[in-house]
C-alpha cells in the first residue's frame, strides 16, 4: 500500500531533451529524465573561459584559453605519429599537441594562422604544452560566464550534458515554490536565479564559496532539497495516522506470566521502551517505531513483550531477522519464554527440510503459528498470514526497503495495515534521524543491564597470536568460552570457507585440550543450530567462525573475542563482532589481529575501537568514513534524497528546514504540494520502510 498521496512521476512539461535513443539512456543512468532532473542536474567545478590568458601567464594544471599565431608546425613520427605546433603571442609561447591527427589538420595549424586554444596546461618535453587543445577563430566572443562541468558517466560528453541542461532552463518552470514570507525569514535566495547562478557562474564570483557548496545560491538548493524531505516525512506522517490498524491491547494475564517468568529485572530504559510501545499498539492507527539501544542493551525482551502484548489481544506476529543462526536463536529463546505459557511459536528460513516449512507455512496461513520467527523467507510469495497484527525487524538496517515494506505489506488488509516496530543497534545522530526518520517514533535503550564491565579491546599485530592463544586456554581454564573470528576474504564466499576451514584444523590442532568448533554460512540448518546449542551449552570452547556470528548472537558465558585481520572489516561490524562477548558478568576482553602495514583507513578504524565502546561514537566515526546510505540501510535511495546537503554539516540547515516544513503545511499548503512535486516526484517509498 502506498502513502495516500503518493505522487505520480508528472508528465515533464515540454518536450523531453533533444537526442538519440543511447543518449537518452545514458542521461537516465544519471537519473535524469525530465527537464526537472536536468535543471537539479549541477555541477561539479567550473572552467573559466571568459578571458583570454597571456600564454607567459600560463600555469600547469590551469584550464585556460590562450591566443596567439602559429609559428612552428611539423608532423612527427617518432616515437610515435604526432602534430607538433607552437602558438606564440606577446607574452610568450607554448607547445600544442595532437596525438590522434585527422586530414587536413596540419593544414589548419600552418605557421602563420592566428588561433585560439583552450585546454589543461601541462608540462611537456620542450615546456609547457596543451595536449588536443580545442582551437576557435580567435577575435570570436568569449562566454560572458564560467563553463560548467557537470558529473557525468561513460560515454557522455560535457558538450552533451550541457546542451540538453541549458534546454531544460529554458524549458522548465523554475518559478518560486516558496512564498515571499519564508524567504524572508530564512534569508533565502530566489530559486530561479540561484539555479541559473549554479549553471553559469558570472566570472567574478568566488569559487571557493561555490565549489564549496557555501554560496547563498547552494543554501538556497539545499535548503529546498531538505524541506522537500521534511514536508514529505510529515505528510506520510500525516498518511499514517489517517490509516487503519488494529488496536492491540494488553489481554489476560499473559504480560505479567512473561514478567514473572524471567530470570532478571528489566532495566529501567526496558520498562520504558516496553511501555511506549505498549502504547502505540492499542492505537487504532499503525505503530511506526524504532527501538534503538547499543549492541547487548537487552532489545530482544522488549520485542517479547510487544509480541506477547500482540499475540494477547489475538494478532499473529512476525520477527524477521537478517541471518538464519540468529533466527534460530530468536526462536529458541522466545519459544523458551512464551510457549510455557502457551504461544505457539514457529519458525521459518531458507534451508529447512521442505516438509517442515511447509508445515510451518501452512500454520501461519491458518492462524495456528501465533508468533513466527524467521528470516527473508518470511516474504516469499507464497508466505501468507492469516492476521498478522504486528511485524518485527531485528537489526533493522540489515534490510533494503524493499524487504521492509515487503514483510509490512504480509500484514495489509482491505482497510488495515499492520503495527511496525524496527530495532537496531547503531544509533543515528540527531540530523540524521530528523532528516530520515522524522516519521518514525524513537525509543532509546541507554543503559546496559546491571553488572556488565566493559570489554578490554587489545591491537595484536599478527605475529603475536601465540599470546593470543594463551590467553584463550587462560579463559576456558576459568569456564569462559571465546569465538574466533576469520577474515572476510573479499575475492570470493568459497575462499573465505576455506579459510574459516583451514583456521578450525590449525587451532585444533594447536590446542589440543580445548574443543573447537567451527560455524560458517554454507553448514545446513540443522547443523548450524547444532554448532550453535553445543556452544551455548558449554560443549565447544572455542568456536571459529566466519561472519556469520556477526550480529544478535548471545552466549553470555563467551568472554574472548579474537577477530583476525580486523583491518578488513568495517566499523560498525567490529563493533558488533565485539558486542558478542561482554553480554554476562565476566570480565571480557576483544583482540583485534591486524597485519602491518595499515592503510591509513583502516588504522583510524582500529584507533576508534580501540579508544570507544560507546556505540553512538563508532557510529558517528563510521558516518565520517562511509557516509549514511549504508549505515541506515537506504542504500541508493538514502543518498539520493540527500545529494546535495550533508548530514553533518547542514545541521542547521536541516533544523531551518523542519521549522519551514510546519509553516509551509499550516499557512501555505499549495506551496507546500508545489515544492514537492518539484523535489519528490518517485522516491516516496522509503517513508514507509
Ligand atoms: P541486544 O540488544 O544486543 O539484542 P539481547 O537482547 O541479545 O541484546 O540481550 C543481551 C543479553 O542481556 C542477553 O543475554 C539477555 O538475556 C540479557 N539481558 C537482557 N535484559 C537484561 C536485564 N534487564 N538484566 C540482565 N540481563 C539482561
Ligand atoms: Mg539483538
Amino acid at each position: 500500500m502506498a502513502p495516500a498521496s503518493k505522487p505520480k512521476r508528472p508528465a515533464a512539461p515540454g518536450k523531453q531533451p533533444s537526442g538519440t535513443g543511447p543518449l537518452v539512456r545514458k542521461f537516465q543512468r544519471l537519473g535524469l529524465a525530465g527537464p526537472a532532473d536536468f535543471v537539479v542536474h549541477l555541477p561539479i567545478r567550473y572552467e573559466d573561459e571568459t578571458r583570454v590568458t597571456p600564454i607567459g601567464h600560463a600555469r600547469i594544471g590551469a584550464h585556460l584559453v590562450l591566443e596567439g599565431e602559429i609559428i612552428h608546425s611539423d608532423m612527427q613520427y617518432r616515437p610515435r605519429k604526432q602534430l607538433q605546433a607552437t602558438l606564440r603571442d606577446d607574452s610568450g609561447m607554448i607547445g600544442l599537441r595532437w596525438l590522434h591527427v585527422y586530414p587536413g589538420q596540419q593544414a589548419r595549424v600552418a605557421v602563420g594562422r592566428r588561433w585560439r586554444a583552450r585546454g589543461e596546461v601541462r608540462s611537456g618535453f620542450h615546456g609547457l604544452e596543451l595536449i588536443h587543445p580545442l582551437l576557435s577563430e580567435s577575435g570570436r566572443a568569449l562566454p560572458d560566464t564560467l563553463t560548467p562541468v557537470y558529473p557525468t558517466t561513460d560515454g557522455l560528453s560535457q558538450a552533451s550534458l550541457r546542451k540538453a541542461i541549458d534546454e531544460a532552463l529554458a524549458q522548465a518552470d523554475l518559478r518560486d515554490t516558496l512564498p515571499e514570507a519564508v524567504l524572508g525569514a530564512y534569508d533565502l535566495a530566489p530559486f530561479e536565479s540561484s539555479i541559473r547562478t549554479l549553471h553559469h557562474p558570472p566570472p567574478d564570483i568566488s569559487l571557493l564559496q561555490l565549489e564549496a557548496h557555501e554560496h547563498p545560491a547552494w543554501q538556497r538548493i539545499k535548503f529546498d532539497e531538505l524541506l522537500a524531505q521534511q514536508l514529505s516525512l510529515a505528510e506520510a506522517r500525516a498518511a499514517r495516522l489517517a490509516q487503519r490498524a488494529h488496536p492491540l491491547p494488553g489481554i489476560g494475564g499473559l504480560l505479567d506470566a512473561l514478567r514473572a517468568g524471567l530470570p532478571f529485572a528489566l532495566t529501567a530504559a526496558q520498562q520504558r521502551a516496553i511501555d511506549q510501545i505498549s502504547q502505540d499498539l492499542q492505537r487504532a492507527y499503525p505503530m511506526h517505531r524504532l527501538l534503538q539501544g547499543d549492541v547487548g542493551s537487552g532489545k530482544t525482551i522488549v520485542a517479547a513483550f510487544a509480541a506477547a502484548q500482540a499475540i494477547s489481544a489475538g494478532a499473529q506476529v512476525a520477527i524477521m531477522a537478517p541471518t538464519e543462526i540468529l533466527a534460530g536463536q530468536h526462536h529458541q529463546k522466545l519459544a523458551e519464554l512464551l510457549q510455557p505459557l502457551g504461544v505457539s511459536v514457529t519458525w521459518l528460513t531458507g534451508s529447512q527440510p521442505a516438509a517442515e516449512r511447509k508445515a510451518a507455512m501452512s500454520d501461519i496461513a491458518g492462524g495456528r503459528a501465533q508468533l513466527v520467527i524467521g528470516t527473508q523467507a518470511l516474504i516469499q510469495d507464497k508466505v501468507s498470514f492469516h492476521r498478522l497484527g504486528l511485524v518485527i525487524l531485528d537489526e533493522q538496517h540489515r534490510f533494503g526497503v524493499g524487504q521492509r515494506l515487503a514483510l509490512n505489506r504480509k500484514g495489509e488488509t482491505s482497510d488495515e495495515l499492520p503495527h511496525q516496530l524496527s530495532m537496531s543497534a547503531t544509533p543515528i545522530p540527531r540530523t540524521l534521524a530528523m532528516a530520515f526518520f522524522a516519521d518514525m517514533d524513537v525509543s532509546v535503550i541507554d543503559t546496559l543491564p546491571p553488572g556488565r564491565t566493559p570489554v578490554l579491546t587489545k591491537l595484536f599485530a599478527e605475529q603475536r597470536r601465540d599470546e593470543v592463544l594463551a590467553q584463550i586456554s587462560l579463559q576456558v581454564r576459568a569456564g569462559r568460552q571465546a569465538y574466533w573470528v576469520c577474515p572476510l576474504v573479499e575475492e570470493s564466499e568459497t575462499l573465505q570457507l576455506q579459510t574459516a576451514v583451514d583456521t578450525y584444523e590449525r587451532l585444533a590442532a594447536m590446542l589440543p585440550d580445548l574443543r573447537v568448533g567451527l560455524m560458517h554460512g554454507r553448514l545446513a540448518a540443522s547443523r548450524k543450530a547444532e554448532v550453535m546449542q553445543a556452544f551455548r551449552d558449554q560443549e565447544i570452547d572455542l568456536l571459529v567462525s566466519t561472519t556469520v556470528i556477526e550480529v544478535g548472537v548471545d552466549v553470555p558465558n563467551a568472554s574472548l573475542m579474537v577477530i583476525e585481520h580486523a583491518e578488513r572489516f568495517g566499523l560498525a561490524q567490529l563493533h558488533q563482532l565485539r558486542g558478542r562477548v561482554g553480554r554476562g558478568t565476566h570480565e571480557s576482553a576483544c583482540v583485534l589481529l591486524y597485519q602491518a602495514p595499515l592503510s591509513g583507513i583502516a588504522r583510524d578504524r582500529l584507533r576508534a575501537m580501540y579508544e570507544t565502546n560507546d556505540g553512538f561514537e563508532i557510529a558517528r566515526r563510521d558516518l565520517q568514513q562511509r557516509g549514511p546510505g549504508e549505515l541506515l540501510g537506504l542504500r541508493q535511495s538514502g543518498q539520493a534524497l540527500m545529494r546535495f546537503a550533508q548530514w553533518d554539516t547542514d545541521e542547521a540547515l536541516v533544523e531551518q528546514a523542519r521549522e519551514a516544513a510546519q509553516r509551509l503545511s499550516t499557512d501555505f499548503p499549495e506551496h507546500a504540494h508545489a515544492h514537492m512535486k518539484r523535489w519528490m516526484r518517485d522516491r516516496l517509498d522509503y517513508l514507509r520502510s
